[in-house]
């Protein structure tokens, strides 16, 4: 039995803060507590009955997981330049997808350090008319593969969110949502126990598990913070603007779909402060 992990460190406990997670001394203290709530998730996995499993890392630059401190029966996907962003590697031959760290979509909830994969340029993404986060779009892709997604954990508002998409999906909460840049903490090791507990359950039940199949062709939309975000987008030719910051696709997959809307969020960020700004020509 073969479990993807897509691991995030919003969502991870004792994260409360931006400051916490960007490169200074401080992140090095939260790196450390990611890589150890991963590995509470693979015990679990490995209590499970999984025979492999493989961890992506799908924060910032995508290379926080400490990789001498993990459990070493686990692989890991490390390194930001991946076509697939936080699902790299996925494919048919997984059992089951894991969701360990991750946090709300963009909105005006509470949700600790809410977003939808790059606070500087997306305000909203939708998939069919249905507003998502970055664990419903990932439970989508997952789906083409037919794998499904088993377990979630992050902060109360996280996982109330992305119960309304994936009702039986098994979860963890890892801190109470006080406002976007505030959380009531649960001490590590006690999210720690949790998470391996119940990881190994959902794992032991994974028959009960279905992939999330959404229909196809897969209509696209994204709201940028800016009209010069969203028209650098239109660079792609079947990119649509509806608005100056609104833009539509679509696709005859969901998996095309998801990497023509990184491309869109990549350029989008390229953009924000002029394309010229962030490339040296
Ligand atoms: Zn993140």
């Amino acid at each position: 039995m073969k479990l993807f992990i897509s691991a995030d460190i919003e969502g991870i406990s004792g994260v409360a803060t931006i400051q916490q997670l960007v490169t200074n001394s401080e992140y090095q203290r939260f790196r450390k507590l990611m890589t150890s709530e991963v590995n509470a998730a693979i015990r679990g996995a490995f209590k499970g009955g999984a025979s492999e499993v493989v961890v992506a890392d799908g924060h910032g630059n995508m290379s926080n997981i400490i990789i001498e401190d993990l459990d070493n029966r686990a692989r890991l996907v490390s390194g930001n330049n991946r076509v697939m962003a936080q699902l790299e590697g996925l494919d048919d031959t997984y059992d089951g997808i894991i969701f360990i760290g991750h946090h709300g979509r963009e909105s005006d909830s509470d949700a600790v350090i809410s977003h939808t994969l790059a606070g500087v340029c997306v305000k909203e993404m939708k998939i069919n008319n249905q507003v998502v986060g970055e664990t419903e779009m990932n439970a989508m892709v997952a789906g083409k593969f037919s794998v499904p997604p088993i377990f979630i954990s992050g902060d109360d508002m996280y996982v109330s969110e992305v119960k309304e998409t994936l009702p039986n999906v098994r979860s963890v909460v890892s801190k109470y949502a006080r406002n976007r840049l505030a959380a009531e903490l649960i001490h590590p090791e006690e999210v720690r126990k949790e998470i391996e507990q119940k990881v190994e359950t959902a794992v032991k039940d994974l028959e009960q598990y279905e992939p999330l199949v959404i229909k196809e062709p897969i209509t696209f939309e994204i709201n940028f913070k800016g009209p010069q975000q969203a028209q650098m987008t239109t660079t792609i030719p079947t990119v649509q603007m509806i608005t100056p910051t609104r833009i539509r696709f679509t696709c005859d997959d969901i998996v095309t779909a998801y990497k023509q809307m990184w491309g869109c969020v990549i350029i989008a960020m390229a953009a924000t402060n002029g394309i010229l700004g962030s490339v040296n020509s």
